[in-house]
């Protein structure tokens, strides 16, 4: 916390998240990047050697933590050169993978400097339904022996199982093999179109019941939440500066789900990228007939504008699926809009 302190006094970012590539081994029928997972994207990603000069810009910037992030990083064949310059700078390193390619090599030299953590993706215990979810075959053989090699290696992991309706029989038992070998476990319940627009992953959702009976609280609200003006559309502290997204192409973008306006690293420094996506970021407002920003329930709902720009291609609509979640999780009927508000719309359809 010190550490993002001081970043935050001098103006500086703590944390970066660099999608190395989108290329992965597997196609989960879910993962939001897989429709960038084809040969015809592969060219245009990074080199190496552009990557290392991107990875000094991200060093003079002032960020700590990277995070390797994809599609699967451990794919690309130069993963261990740019793991090995990104340390050699000093960064702490996280990488988030679906353990398909990793390899005793990788592992041997991980070992020798460990990163901070590997996050793991994991969506079954079983065969049948591990390669029935990532639609590769021979893929949970290999993802069982990359979480062997890393517990054995003694490096940090954590398992992370993305909750769909295929598995979410199966996740109290990804949860005891979780336990069982001793390793953090954080399952993730929600599903968001593909970065190209199609919905398909939203189908596998589990229902806001279901999401309830697993436990999900509340959002909690963040300070940003109290700070920010009721008409600003980004409640989350995406535009707060304390770090950015960089895709495989070098750009750097709003947040996860919002990818224009980008800025070619190779155009512009840092300072100035990430200026222009806050500009962008604290100026996009609520229209004055958008529902959610009226909605007296949105300090209860884990909506947000980019996961509307992605299902429904405007960042200020509502998505069904979280009002209905928010019904569940209020206890209440519908939406319910604020009477003054409501009555300075009707005013305002009236002008
Ligand atoms: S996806 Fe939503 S919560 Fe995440 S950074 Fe974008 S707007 Fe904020
Ligand atoms: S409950 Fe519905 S209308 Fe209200 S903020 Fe959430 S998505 Fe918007």
């Amino acid at each position: 916390m010190q550490t993002h302190k001081k970043g935050w006094s001098l103006k500086r970012p703590n944390t970066c998240q660099f999608e190395l590539t989108f290329r992965c081994g597997l196609h989960c029928k879910h993962c939001y990047t897989d429709c960038y997972n084809r040969p015809a994207y592969f060219a245009k990603e990074l080199t190496t050697k552009q990557i290392k000069l991107i990875l000094d810009k991200i060093y003079d910037s002032g960020v700590i933590w990277i995070c390797f992030t994809g599609g699967d990083p451990f794919i690309r064949k130069d993963f261990l050169k740019i793991y090995k310059y990104a340390k050699k700078k000093g960064f702490l390193v996280s990488i988030f993978t679906s353990g398909y390619s990793i390899t005793e090599e990788i592992i041997r030299d991980l070992k020798k400097s460990p990163p901070f953590v590997i996050e793991l993706t994991l969506n079954s215990v079983t065969k049948d339904l591990y390669e029935r979810i990532s639609q590769v075959r021979g893929s949970f053989r290999k993802a069982m022996q990359a979480i062997e090699m890393i517990v054995d290696a003694k490096i940090p992991l954590k398992i992370k199982t993305q909750v769909t309706n295929d598995n979410l029989k199966e996740l109290n038992a990804i949860k005891s093999f979780a336990k069982d070998k001793k390793i953090n476990f954080v399952p993730d319940y929600y599903l968001y179109p593909r970065l190209d627009g199609d919905s398909a992953p939203c189908a596998l959702r589990i229902t806001p019941k279901e999401i309830i009976k697993l436990g999900v609280k509340l959002p909690l609200d963040c300070l940003t939440r109290f700070r920010k003006k009721n008409n600003h559309l980004f409640r989350c502290a995406v535009d707060s500066g304390d770090g950015f997204n960089v895709d495989p192409y070098g750009n750097i973008f709003p947040c996860l789900a919002i990818r224009e306006p980008k800025f070619s690293l190779f155009k512009y420094s840092i300072a100035s990228a990430m200026g222009k996506t806050a500009f962008f970021l604290r100026n996009s407002l609520f229209k004055d007939n958008s529902k959610c920003k009226i909605c007296k329930d949105k300090q209860s709902c884990y909506w947000c504008p980019g996961k509307a720009y992605l299902e429904k291609g405007q960042m200020g609509v509502p998505i069904e699926y979280y009002c209905e979640l928010t019904k569940e999780l209020t206890g209440l009927v519908g939406e319910r809009i604020n009477d003054r508000e409501e009555g300075q719309l009707l005013l305002a359809s009236v002008m």
